[in-house]
Order: structure tokens, then C-alpha cells, then sequence
């Protein structure tokens, strides 16, 4: 059913939706809440807790507003008072429907996060409703949303839908038959929907952590995820793929060039590799290994299989400013062996764009670097021998399935290499990782001393600071890393900016400098190869660099707001430093109170490096609260699977696929449809 159809929907909420990926009512019905307020409880004032959120009703006893600012805005406090106390409502230029509900005598049910304690409680911006009203009865859901789309919008889009999905089903059909379903011990979709958006308060207290509902629609993913993993692996088997062998002397020149000999395990994963590449079917390789393992190396020695074959190489990172590093470090160990490294990216236009991409299509290029929007346009290969994704473990089964298509040259497809720093546990690595053979580089380069870090208050920053300069002025280059919570990179760089200009101001004797996402590529790779050849001492920089970013001889490290990262999020980042001979430090500074879970996540983070352990723990505590988990590690992206998490239901998922195709194959392809999508269409057999 078209969206636009509904009550509400014009073109701007339309475009919107489209661009979270809903297009469907059937898209709206499965869009997973991050996480549900319970606006089922009221509390008193006099029992407000400070860092809470809260529901409360009272009378507004008095309304002030303060004076116009250069800005015109203007600064509103309300007290609301119930028989306990009072609460300060504190508003910024309230829209005139908000406005006008702050009148002395008018009751009200506000809810909001609690500021406060000593001289009582603030609420900033609360959202509110005139008495009497009816109290909810289930959790409020709170969706993934961006600017210009309220939760107040998505919210009664989804309760529309799901009352027009009780007159038709088809809206959202359930693809298992009841029988299944029930043998399976699952609900039906329509329960596991309805209790997604509207779930009975005590959902989120923990007390149910693996909730049915959750599960049902969990299940049908990682079955979804699995039926279309047979279904390529039963096409791959058909693939054919042009043989590399003898890149050994350009590997060998190679290697010889480099200041440093390969580690045993670099030595073992690029032979695992070089015999992929020797066999006319496609590779699929996963190479995993911990941040600073060493794997860039790897690729490029590779890459000498397919370059002495005649063939091209492409190389793809997720961002920007990896590949740019990329392109940098290829270009110096290939250049001199006369094989050309050619970036393309977003920045390169007009005409330089159209002789770049004839130099691809003539085979006068023979690495190729950029972003995977590489592959989203026409770029044509003369023989594209090997694709090269570093990081790319955000992207899930389709998008490796898409480049694999878009490389091929008749029967032939390129062969694949795929990196990762993500420490993969086996039951992942048999679904969303089914295609492809692990090599793991469990050895990291001799002489790195582990990374020593300690958590410290925001209100030591001045001292941070200090020491930080003065740790520079011995020479010493350091990080300063700006994050924010929200996925705002507009936010996130003006945070940045602000920290620039104070660390400049603090430290008017050493070079400053900043990178982050908004900058132009140009302006990014400028500063970043200034960082490297040590003419600035300190980077203030976003979670752009969070991953690959390679300068082993910065060794400090000062992360902001680390108690909101998870810690796969905090392990990726301070893997920057620690790269070189010298101690490294990292500092994560943190606002208090810290809540336990934080405390424990900066807890493991001072006691230990190691990858591995990291992620078990990251698993461990995440809480039952936190519904969308895959961005905190970092796999393979998925709706409601969260692939660390729920690996112990894959031998289940296995077993039912193998059910499903015997008893009802007729569910098979509308469930890929389903979950998997476009993707897939391209290897339908
Ligand atoms: P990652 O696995 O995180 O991508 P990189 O490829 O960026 O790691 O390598 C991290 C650093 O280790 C780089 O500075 C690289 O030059 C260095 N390095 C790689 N292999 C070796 C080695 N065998 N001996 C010493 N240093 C190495
Ligand atoms: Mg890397």
C-alpha cells in the first residue's frame, strides 16, 4: 500500500520516509522501535530521581518568560506542582501550541528527563498534554527518526497502519503457515507486531530479556538470511572466475620494499589467500584480524596475484577518509613497480572524471580506490581480476552479492576479499558470513606495547589538556576525539569545531588541527597528511576516524563522552594509537553520574586490549533495553537480528530452513523478498 494514501502524508513526510528506508505500509509495520519510554506510571515530584525520565501531572502555579536574546529567542520556565512538590519546566521559544497550555491553573501530564536535585527538579522541554487525558496503558515506542520526522508523526503512521492492517492482512502477510509456527514455538506475525509497537509496560524491565515477540520476528530474519544464503551458495558453486597465479615476483619486489618482514600469521593468511586465487572459482575470503593486525599489507600483497596476471584490482573502504589512506599507501608501494593506483572518487569531476574512468575501462589503471559509491555508478573494468572491501563488516550478504555483479564479465566473476577487525563468533560466521572461507590473523606486529587508558571526569579537562601539550611538546602527536551520540555528523562537526578552537586557545604553541565528515575530500586528505608528516601536533577530529585510520607515530589519545560508546565503538578508536614503538596513552573522559553499565564498559576498557574479549563483553552488557544492537559491533546490518547476540538460535534457523523448503517451498522466495530484498534479485536461479 502507498504511503501517501494515509492521513498526513505529504510530499516532504513522504521523501522522509523514503529515505529511512519506508515505502511501504508493510515497511512502517516492521520499522523496529530503538527503544520504548514507559508513560504507563506516573511519579510524584517529591520521588523524582535525577537522570530519569519521568511522567508527571500537576497545575501550573507560575509562567516566566525571559527576555529576547540577540537571536529572538526567548527562555520560558513554568512550575508545575502536584501535592509533593514542584517541578521547573524549562522551555526555548515553545511553539504556540505549547505556549498557550502554560496558563496559571491549567493541569498537565509532562514527561521528560529529570535535571537536578539540591533546590529541586528541571525538565528541558518536556512533551505535554492538557488534563484529563487518558494514561497510556503500553510503552511508548521511540523510532529511529531524522530531522523534519517527529516521533509524534512516525507514531500515529504506525497506529493507522496497524488498524487498517486489522481489516487487511494482506497489508502484512504472514508468510508461515500457523502450523509451523506454532511447532516452531513462535507467535504469529500479527502478535509479534503488535507487541513490538504497543508492548505492555514490564517489557523493558528486564525481566522477560529474550521476549517471544522479539523472537519471532528475529527467527524470521536469520531464516530469511539463511534461505537466501543457500540459494547463492548453490549459485556460486556455478561460478567461474579467471585463475591467478604467478603475481610472485611483483609480491616479491613488493615485500622487499617494505621496512618490516611479515608476520607468521600475515605469512599463513596471504597463502590461504594466493591458493583462493590459483583455483578458476571465485575466492571468497574473509580475513579477520584486530585493529593495527596488519591486514592492509596483506591486501596489497594480494593484490600482486591479480596485477601479474594483467588483471585490475579494486579496492573499497566505507569512508572517505580510509580510502583516501588507501590510496596513499597503494600508490607508494605500487607506483614503484610501475603499476598505476588511480583514486575515484566523489570529488573527481567534469572531464578528469571521463579520462579517469577511459583509463579504468583501457586496463591503463591497474588499482583502482574509493568508497563503495565506486561500484553505485557506471565504472567500467577492461579485467577486474580482484575486488578488495576493507571494514566492510557494516554491510551485510547483498551489498557483497551487488559488487560481485557488477564485476563480471560474462560467466566470470571477480574474486573477493573481504576485511574485517570484528572479531566474528562461529555461529555468525555460519549465516551472514555462510559465503565466504575465514582466515583469522591472530598475531599482531612485534614491538607494540598494549595501549594504556584510563577513564577520567570531565571536570579534570583542563588538567587533560595540559598534560597533553605538554606531552607534544616533547614531541609527542596526539587525537582528540570528538563523539556524540546521535548520528549526526552536522553535530558531531560542530562539537568537533568548538574543541578545536578551545585546544587552540589553550595551547597557542602547538599546531592544531581538525578533520571531520563535512569537510571537503581535499580539505580532509590535507589535514590528515599533515598529521602524518608531523606537522601538526594534535588532530581534533570526529568518529571519521574511527576506522583504518592508520599514523603509528601518534600515541595519545583523548576520547570525549567515551561513556556514551559501546565498546566495540571505543576498541576501534583507540586502536589509532598504539601503532608505532612508543607508549601509547588514551584517556576517556566521561560525565558523571556514570551509569553501571557505562562504568563497567570503562572498566573493560582499562584493563584490557584485546579484541576478543572486548567484543564478548560488549555482548554481555548490553542490556535487554538496547533493541537495535548491530551498530554498537559493527556486523552485518540487520533489522531485528542482532547476529552476536542471537547466534545461539542458528542451529534452530538451520533446521527450520531445511523444514520450510521440504514442507512449504512456496514461503521461500516471498520471505527473501521480505528481508533480503533487491539484492538477491540478482542471482535468482
Ligand atoms: P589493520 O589490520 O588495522 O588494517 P594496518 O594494515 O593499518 O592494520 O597496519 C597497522 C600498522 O602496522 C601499519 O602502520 C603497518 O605499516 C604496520 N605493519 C603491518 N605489518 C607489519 C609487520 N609485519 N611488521 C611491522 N609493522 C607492520
Ligand atoms: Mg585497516
Amino acid at each position: 500500500m502507498e504511503l501517501s494514501a494515509l492521513r498526513g502524508v505529504g510530499a516532504a513526510t513522504l521523501a522522509r520516509l523514503q529515505s529511512l528506508g519506508l515505502r511501504s505500509a508493510s515497511d512502517v509495520l516492521l520499522h523496529a522501535p530503538l527503544r520504548y519510554e514507559d508513560r504507563t506510571r506516573l511519579t510524584l515530584i517529591g520521588h523524582l530521581r535525577h537522570g530519569e525520565d519521568a511522567l508527571v501531572e500537576g497545575v501550573i502555579q507560575s509562567v516566566e518568560k525571559g527576555h529576547k536574546n540577540r537571536a529572538q529567542q526567548t527562555t520560558w520556565r513554568a512550575s508545575l506542582a502536584d501535592a509533593s512538590g514542584v517541578l521547573n519546566l524549562w522551555f526555548f521559544n515553545p511553539p504556540p501550541g505549547v505556549a498557550s497550555a502554560l496558563q496559571p491553573g491549567q493541569a498537565l501530564r509532562v514527561f521528560g528527563p529529570v535535571k537536578g536535585g539540591l533546590v529541586g527538579f528541571d525538565m528541558a522541554h518536556p512533551e505535554l498534554v492538557r488534563l484529563p487525558a487518558p494514561l497510556a496503558t503500553t510503552l511508548t515506542p521511540v523510532y529511529p527518526s531524522l530531522a523534519g520526522l517527529s516521533q509524534g508523526v512516525l507514531r500515529r503512521l504506525v497506529s493507522d497502519i496497524l488498524a487498517l492492517w486489522g481489516r487487511d492482512a494482506a497489508l502484512l502477510q504472514d508468510y508461515l503457515p500457523a502450523q509451523w509456527v506454532a511447532a516452531h514455538d513462535l507467535v504469529t506475525l500479527r502478535e509479534a507486531v503488535l507487541h513490538l509497537h504497543q508492548p505492555a509496560p514490564g517489557f523493558v524491565s528486564g525481566k522477560r530479556p529474550f521476549d517471544v515477540a522479539r523472537e519471532r520476528l528475529v527467527f524470521e530474519e536469520l531464516l530469511a538470511q539463511q534461505l537466501a544464503m543457500r540459494r547463492w551458495k548453490r549459485h556460486a558453486k556455478f561460478g567461474h572466475a579467471t585463475a591467478l597465479a604467478g603475481g610472485g615476483s611483483l609480491a616479491k619486489r613488493l615485500l622487499e620494499s617494505l621496512p618490516y618482514g611479515l608476520t607468521g600469521a600475515q605469512v599463513r593468511v596471504l597463502r590461504e589467500i594466493t591458493d583462493d586465487l590459483a583455483q578458476s572459482r571465485p575466492m571468497r575470503r574473509l580475513v579477520q584480524g584486530d585493529v593495527g593486525a596488519g591486514k592492509t599489507v596483506v591486501a596489497a600483497l594480494a593484490a600482486c596475484a591479480a596485477l601479474g596476471a594483467g588483471q585490475q584490482v579494486a579496492l573499497m573502504a566505507p569512508t572517505e577518509l580510509l580510502a583516501e589512506q588507501h590510496q596513499r599507501n597503494l600508490t607508494g608501494w605500487f607506483e614503484p613497480l610501475g603499476i598505476s593506483v588511480m583514486a575515484l572518487t566523489g570529488s573527481l569531476k567534469g572531464v578528469a572524471r571521463r579520462k579517469a574512468l577511459e583509463a579504468v575501462a583501457l586496463g591503463h589503471v591497474g588499482v583502482v580506490t574509493g568508497t563503495h559509491a565506486l561500484f553505485q555508478e557506471g565504472v567500467a573494468f577492461h579485467e577486474l581480476g580482484l575486488i578488495i572491501i576493507d571494514e566492510q563488516h557494516r554491510f551485510g550478504v547483498q551489498q557483497r552479492l551487488a559488487l560481485s555483479e557488477k564485476g563480471r564479465q560474462g560467466e566470470r566473476h571477480p574474486h573477493q576479499l573481504v576485511m574485517t577487525a570484528t572479531p566474528i563468533p562461529r555461529t555468525l560466521a555460519m549465516t551472514a558470513y555462510a559465503d565466504l572461507d575465514v582466515s583469522v590473523l591472530d598475531e599482531l606486529p612485534p614491538g607494540r606495547t598494549p595501549v594504556a587508558t584510563a577513564a577520567v571526569p570531565d571536570s579534570r579537562r583542563d588538567e587533560v589538556m595540559a598534560r597533553l601539550g605538554s606531552a607534544c611538546r616533547a614531541g609527542r602527536q596526539a587525537y582528540w576525539v570528538c563523539t556524540l551520540v546521535e548520528e549526526s555528523e552536522k553535530l558531531e562537526a560542530k562539537a568537533a569545531e568548538e574543541a578545536h578552537q578551545t585546544l587552540c586557545a589553550a595551547l597557542p604553541d602547538l599546531r592544531v588541527g581538525l578533520v571531520h565528515g563535512r569537510m571537503k575530500p581535499r580539505d580532509k586528505e590535507a589535514v590528515m597528511r599533515a598529521f602524518k608528516q608531523g606537522e601538526l601536533d594534535i588532530l581534533v577530529a570526529t568518529t571519521v576516524i574511527e576506522v583504518g585510520v592508520d599514523v603509528p607515530n601518534a600515541s595519545l589519545m583523548v576520547i570525549e563522552n567515551a561513556e556514551r560508546l559501546g565498546l566495540a565503538q571505543l576498541h576501534q578508536l583507540r586502536g589509532r594509537v598504539g601503532r608505532g614503538a612508543v607508549e601509547s596513552s588514551c584517556v576517556l573522559l566521561f560525565s558523571p553520574p556514570l551509569s553501571a553499565i557505562a562504568k563497567e564498559r570503562l572498566a573493560v576498557m582499562r584493563e584490557s586490549n584485546d579484541g576478543f574479549l572486548i567484543a564478548e563483553k560488549d555482548l554481555e552488557l548490553r542490556g535487554p533495553g538496547e533493541f537495535l544492537g548491530t551498530q554498537q559491533t559493527g556486523l552485518a546490518r540487520m533489522r531485528f537480528a542482532d547476529l552476536a547476540r542471537d547466534g545461539a538460535l542458528i542451529p534452530k534457523v538451520r533446521e527450520a530452513a531445511d523444514g520450510l523448503l521440504r514442507d512449504y517451498p512456496q514461503a521461500v522466495e516471498p520471505l527473501i523478498e521480505r528481508w533480503v530484498g533487491a539484492g538477491m534479485e540478482l542471482v535468482k536461479v
